[in-house]
């Protein structure tokens, strides 16, 4: 079965949002391979964002998603990296169709709640940036 990667971003975090946005996702069909509750520094979250250093939400991005702690997890379905971008919607919530999880949860195009990885590629990249193939089941 494939998987992806995801982050609960600060935001929804200190909104209380956690048990809501994992029962969206259980519900959708994903199995949680890995989950952790944690915190990234400032570094980390320029390395994590690094494709994005040359555009000009780099700083707040990073600023923000190192501001408070978060959920990592590992997601697994078939077609997982497609499916699971389509139940949190587009990066802009004014966008993000009814029923998905930035349509519900996020504020903003910053403070948007969850992240999906964009390829099968990023999410091994950004699942072995959290975590380790023992924390993996
Ligand atoms: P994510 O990678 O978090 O799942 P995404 O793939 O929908 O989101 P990207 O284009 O990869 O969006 O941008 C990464 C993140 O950077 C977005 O989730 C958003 O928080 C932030 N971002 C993107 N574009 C903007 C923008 N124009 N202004 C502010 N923040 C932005």
């Amino acid at each position: 079965s494939d998987r992806t990667f995801t982050m609960i971003k600060p935001d929804a975090v200190a909104n209380g949002h956690i048990g809501a946005i994992l029962a969206k996702i259980n519900e959708a069909g994903f199995r949680i391979a890995a989950m952790k509750y944690t915190k990234i520094t400032k570094d980390q979250a320029k390395k994590f964002y690094e494709v994005h250093q040359e555009r000009p939400f780099y700083e707040d991005l990073t600023d923000f998603m190192s501001s408070g702690t978060i959920v990592a997890a590992i997601l697994e379905k078939d077609n997982a990296v497609a499916d699971f971008r389509k139940l949190i919607g587009a990066t802009n919530p004014a966008e993000a169709e009814e029923g998905t999880i930035r349509k519900e949860f996020a504020e903003s195009m910053s403070r948007n709640a969850v992240h999906g990885s964009d390829s099968d590629e990023n999410a091994c990249i950004e699942g072995a940036f959290h975590f380790s193939g023992t924390e993996i089941f």
